[in-house]
């Protein structure tokens, strides 16, 4: 699988370690993790590690990076803490994070090396955790590496950070080149601009031989990462004139897409929210497919009524997210899913998707592709296991801000970022930040943020 676990067990074994597996596990993120959930879980892990820690050389983690939980701002520097405080300071430990972590100084003070995504979207997850075995083998023959961390002074929203188009692309390329000599690993970490704490941000990572070299190193790039600030663009649509374009486009090029980025599940939307599925409608487009929207009640009422049927539905719009309310209609059932299948596209591939019965319902030319649970419009099989072959269709709206287009873009004719509301606010600038550090720009080019009066 393209997971980061599944590269760094690949290549352990095949340099012949022994693996003792502790405990996986991950969640659609959404708001904080609970107090609860995070001491569970963490005290399990620990329980375990403590049971294997007599014959243990190094310990590898597979992190995302930007957990924020009820009680800690910082979920895996907490981790990390507790740790050391089983396995010691002189225990290698690396640590793999996802291309959104918001690194803190304690995640590089308490791991010897972090190793993060370089991709967005994330088709080198297996191949960073193939990074992190060979980080830990280096440092298993007794080399040491020696970190230096630096922040940028700007967020960059998500619909920004994808990797295909530049800067994004063009800038990941300069900082790898760097690479060489005494410089070890470099690492530019976008960041997770949603979260209102103080370590929000991108980061950059650099690890060498020598102290000197990995600041001098961490200096010249971050000067050139802020030198490119000013090229970070991209334009959102609202659904009106993301339709208007749609209408103009030609069909034979293939389907147009709308990233529906505000309600993406994988960055904390509800996956249901109906404005632009409501504007299709309004508009009489005559030929959209609309996913994946969470709506259990929904899938189980298609369920009962059968293929073929009319129901009458409140669809979507259950999260309560101020400007979005359910659309209250008559549908009719076109096909019903078990929702299990397998991912077929770059990000998710050999994913088993286990989404709870799923049903496409349609009302004039629309398809809604309905699921009992969360899962981001990233892949092609999501629509093909009701059915629906994603290429003929005119209008693809996608509950996702940048990964769809691993698998998305190749068939379509365009994309566009279009804005509808949702929690997972486009534009950093909008947010009402309050634990943030003060002066950081609020997007690249944006306005400085200013802590509110306490
Ligand atoms: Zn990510």
């Amino acid at each position: 699988m393209n997971l980061p676990l599944a590269g760094f067990a690949q290549i352990a074994e095949g340099l012949g370690h022994t693996l003792r597996p502790l405990l996986w596990c991950s969640a659609t993120p959404s708001a904080q993790v609970e107090q609860q959930a995070y001491e569970t879980i963490v005290g399990e892990l620990l329980e375990r590690l403590e049971q294997v820690k007599k014959g243990l050389d190094g310990v590898y983690l597979d992190l995302h990076g930007a957990m924020v939980t009820e009680h800690l701002e910082d979920g895996e520097g907490e981790l990390l803490r507790r740790i050391r405080s089983v396995v010691g300071d002189a225990m290698p430990v690396v640590v793999s994070l996802d291309f959104h972590a918001n690194v803190s100084p304690i995640m590089v003070e308490l791991s010897d090396a972090l190793t993060v995504y370089r991709t967005y979207p994330h088709v080198d997850m297996a191949d960073t955790g193939r990074r992190a075995g060979a980080l830990l083998n280096h440092l298993l023959a007794g080399h040491t590496l020696h970190a230096a961390y630096r922040r940028l002074p700007f967020l960059i929203p998500l619909t920004w950070q994808c990797t295909l188009t530049d800067p994004m692309r063009t800038l990941m390329e300069a900082v790898r080149s760097r690479v060489g000599g005494p410089i070890r690993n470099l690492e530019f970490v976008p960041g997770f601009p949603l979260a209102d704490i103080h370590d929000c941000g991108p980061t950059l990572l650099t690890y060498a031989d020598n102290q000197d070299s990995a600041e001098d190193t961490a200096d010249a790039l971050l000067a050139l990462l802020v030198s490119r600030e000013g090229e970070f663009r991209e334009r959102l649509y609202t659904p009106k004139e993301a339709i208007a374009v749609a209408a103009e486009s030609d069909p034979k090029l293939g389907p147009v897409v709308f990233a529906d980025t505000q309600d993406n599940p994988g960055a904390g939307g509800h996956s249901d929210t109906t404005g632009i599925l409501k504007c299709l409608i309004e508009h009489r487009v005559p030929d959209a497919v609309v996913g994946v929207v969470y709506d259990p009640e929904v899938a189980a009422a298609a369920h009962r009524a059968g293929t073929g049927a009319p129901i009458d539905v409140d669809l979507g719009g259950k999260s309560g997210f101020p400007g979005d309310t359910p659309l209250r209609a008559t549908f009719l059932v076109k096909a019903l899913g078990n929702g299990r299948f397998r991912g077929t596209g770059p990000f998710y591939a050999g994913c088993d998707m286990q989404l709870g019965p799923m049903a496409l319902l349609s009302i004039d030319g629309v398809r809604i592709v309905v699921s009992s649970r969360k899962q981001q419009a990233a892949d092609q099989a999501e629509f093909r296991h009701l059915g629906i072959e994603p290429a003929e269709h005119r209008i693809l709206v996608l509950k996702s801000s940048v990964h769809f287009r691993a698998d998305f873009e190749p068939i379509a004719a365009r994309v566009l970022v279009v804005e509808s509301p949702g929690p997972n606010v486009a534009d950093p600038a909008r947010l009402p930040f309050r634990r943030l550090r003060a002066g950081v720009r609020l997007r690249p080019m944006g306005p400085p943020f200013r802590p509110p009066p306490e």
